[in-house]
């Protein structure tokens, strides 16, 4: 299916328009507590967040923001709610985008000076509809949030937003119902090509969160719909980044880091792939490749996955079938099994930076 969305700056990234899906998240530390902000964002970053977004909820996190902005390497975004001075001083404090809810701003004409203001800053905006902050009007039109409550909430400020001249606009909505937020979102991008930021708001713990994002992002994703995302899971939200980028790989939309294709494992093995599997995994933790690497246990799948990988090895009794590139290399003994594995993968790793 695929959207075609409209291309967004945002500092020196880009949303929609066919860029990288762009994996964001949200510090959980009090903003104005410039230090642990700071500490909780390099954490982030070395995890791969391509944008942090900080709550500003008052003055003290307002008058942090030159402080975290002037400090922080990947684009700033400032969550602002209720308060549209908030918004406006966010901008002259040169975040490079603010998310705002114009359902919970108040007077249509204070979204109205946000955007203006916007402008006039070239700072992008998302506005952000959740299904926790639907205006009354719509609630009682529609009697309940439903997709339909959030799409039409959406399209309004959209509309609003661009007749105010904000052409750097990324739009989301997310309810903590995974099919309402799909049905959405599917609404949405058929509505506007307006770049969807998704995600499934308060997923819950890591364990639960990260099933629940995954099948509610991964729909989506393979619907060709979503251009940044962020996963929201109880805790530290560095935990976040890691499956961010997984839902993004099983769906086959960014990969950047291996693919490991290991067979469940049963009766028929004759040799310990599963230790071959958790080993290889453990040796590739961390390494920024884009490779699918086949671990299997005999000759039942093994051969044909282990063809199918960039490198791979069918399990036989002690030893293993090593395959590179579709091409059946030699066989290998059960101890040799890891570094034959990882040789191959370093020579492939290789030829990609000679290839560039
Ligand atoms: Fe069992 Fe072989 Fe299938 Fe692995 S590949 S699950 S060992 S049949």
């Amino acid at each position: 299916m695929g959207t075609e969305t409209r291309s967004v700056n945002v500092g020196d990234r880009t949303i929609g328009g066919g860029a990288p899906v762009l994996v964001q998240s949200m510090t959980s530390t009090a903003t104005a507590d410039v230090e642990a902000t700071l500490a909780q964002v390099e954490r982030l970053v070395e995890a791969g967040c391509e944008m942090v977004r900080v709550a500003v909820p008052d003055d003290e996190a307002l008058h942090a923001l030159e402080r975290l902005k002037s400090r922080i390497a990947v684009p700033l975004v400032a969550d602002i709610h209720f308060d549209y001075r908030l918004a406006l001083g966010a901008l002259d404090r040169g975040v490079d985008k603010i998310r705002i809810n114009p359902g919970n701003i108040g007077a249509r004409e204070r979204s109205t000076e946000i955007f203006k203001h916007a402008v006039r800053r070239n700072t992008a905006v998302r506005v952000g509809v959740n299904s926790g902050s639907l205006e009354r009007h719509l609630l009682e039109k529609h009697g309940h949030p439903c997709a339909d409550a959030l799409v039409e909430s959406a399209l309004t400020h959209i509309d609003h937003a661009r007749a105010e001249g904000v052409e750097k606009l990324v739009v989301s909505i997310k309810s903590s119902r995974v099919g309402e937020t799909i049905e959405a979102c599917r609404k949405l991008a058929a509505a506007t090509d307006t770049p969807q930021h998704i995600g499934i708001t308060e997923a819950g713990s890591v364990a639960y969160g990260s099933i629940k994002s995954a099948v509610g992002l991964g729909v989506l994703l393979l619907d060709g719909i979503g251009d940044t995302i962020r996963v929201s899971l109880t805790g530290d939200p560095v935990a976040e980044i890691g499956v961010a980028y997984n839902i993004l790989k099983a769906a086959e939309v960014r990969i950047v880091t291996p693919e490991i294709i290991s067979c469940p494992t049963c009766g028929r093995m004759q040799t310990d792939m599963a230790r071959v599997a958790a080993a290889v995994e453990k040796r590739l933790a961390g390494v920024n490749l884009p490779i699918r690497v086949a671990v299997m246990g005999c000759v039942v799948n093994g051969p044909g996955e282990a063809r199918e990988a960039d490198v791979g090895i069918a399990g036989g009794k002690g030893f293993g079938l090593l395959f590179r590139k579709g091409v059946p290399l030699r066989r290998v003994g059960e101890k040799e099994m890891v570094d034959a594995l990882m040789n191959e993968i370093d020579r492939i790793a290789g030829d990609e930076i000679q290839n560039g």
